[in-house]
């Protein structure tokens, strides 16, 4: 893409105000600390992706992009009426839980409906050409939650809804949902599960949540078979061997699959600091892969690309991971320093970092064996 890449930026301080209650650890009465810990999926997250992107000049960059309220017609592209209704009645008494772990406080509807309505708003432009790419900076994410249950702090499957809007508003035949989040995108996986139009790629800490999700033998049925790719990787693979996946796996099945849009559901929850998961990723590891997607995107879609914020949950580390994907996709400012990493450059010497584990290799190996009955990819991994 030669001329400037103009970027979308969807946020709404409305999406600090969802509450997702008590901390999750112990919180059986007694409590066991003199000091609460906050709920791992607090506003703290995208609050600070958003002051750094403000402090280092990229949200200046951006095009603003207003979230709207998602409606029933929208939501119903994949959630069930009594669903709707579930959420509608905890949100008008003093909230709770919309199915397994995801809670909603009072007034959390509408929060969740901004949520839905800014990955909708982002991919409206995206598709009508205002601007060529966008970050969906949204709270509560999305990719856990189901047709008819929230799950694991998700409400409303923000990746889903917007991906057929892309297909029945704006007439993309094929969308590409490729889901970096550390955890499995249960939600969307079971949206497409028998759709061969929306190619849904996963990569995620083997095993980890929903226990059952997420094979790498699970691949879709009917229609859709070869469309689901779920590349589970082993808790330590850092960004060597994602990296490899990247190149052997990812860039060949997305080019061959020629999406008219490409959908990220990018949780920042695969960092080395995360207290959920057990990845080794760095910021140097999320730019690479933005670069890897926006280089399919220029090739597959003239860079059509939506990035949608899902998980992420190190408070002192996942909003620079969040704000360096957004910089990555609008590019420095002239004489602009990229930000840095908080913690220093020496992570890119960790061994996660440089070299690719047996363990990382073996589950590469499998994936790629299972891959190649769909798709034409090269023999072994790098
Ligand atoms: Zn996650």
């Amino acid at each position: 893409m030669d001329r400037e890449r103009r970027v979308g930026l969807v946020f709404d301080d409305r999406y600090l105000t969802h509450n997702t209650g008590l901390d999750l650890i112990d919180r059986a009465a007694p409590y066991p600390f003199a000091e609460p810990i906050a709920h791992p999926s607090s506003p703290i997250l995208v609050g600070r992706a958003k002051h750094l992107m403000d402090f280092h000049g990229v949200a200046e960059r951006m095009t603003r992009i207003p979230p709207i309220v998602a409606s029933n017609e929208q939501l119903s592209l994949y959630h069930t009426p009594e669903y709707l209704a579930r959420v509608a009645d905890l949100s008008a008494t003093t909230g709770g839980d919309t199915g397994e772990g995801a809670p909603i406080g009072q007034g959390g509807d509408r929060v969740a409906r901004l949520a839905a309505g800014g990955t909708i708003a982002a991919v409206d432009a995206v598709m009508t050409g205002d601007v060529d790419a966008a970050y969906a900076l949204v709270r509560p994410p999305g990719h856990h939650a189901m047709a008819s249950q929230g799950m694991g702090f998700c409400i409303y499957s923000n990746a889903v809804i917007a991906a057929r809007v892309a297909q029945r508003v704006h007439g993309a035949e094929r969308v590409l949902i490729l889901d970096w989040d550390v955890h499995h995108g249960n939600g969307t996986q079971a949206a497409f599960w028998s759709d061969p139009t929306v190619l849904f790629i996963s990569l995620h800490q083997d095993d980890l949540y929903p226990v059952g999700w997420g094979a790498v033998d699970q691949v879709g049925i009917a229609e859709g078979e070869g469309f689901t790719v779920n590349i589970p990787l082993p808790a330590g693979t850092g960004n060597a061997g994602y990296r490899v996946v990247y190149e052997k796996l990812v860039d060949p099945i997305a080019r061959q699959f020629d999406p008219d849009l490409i959908i990220v559901s990018a949780g920042q929850d695969g960092s080395v600091f995360d207290p959920l998961a057990r990845m080794s990723l760095t910021l140097a590891g999320f730019r690479a892969m933005t670069v890897a997607m926006m280089t399919i995107a220029d090739a597959c879609c003239a860079g059509r690309l939506v990035v949608t914020q899902e998980g992420g949950y190190a408070p002192q580390y996942a909003p620079y991971c969040s704000a360096a994907v957004a910089e990555t996709l609008v590019g420095l400012g002239p004489g602009a320093a990229p930000i840095g990493d908080p913690y220093g450059e020496r992570a890119e010497t960790q061994p996660a970092s440089v070299e690719v584990g047996l363990d990382a290799a073996h589950a590469i190996d499998r994936a790629l064996a299972v891959q190649r009955r769909y798709w034409r990819l090269e023999a072994t991994p790098g």
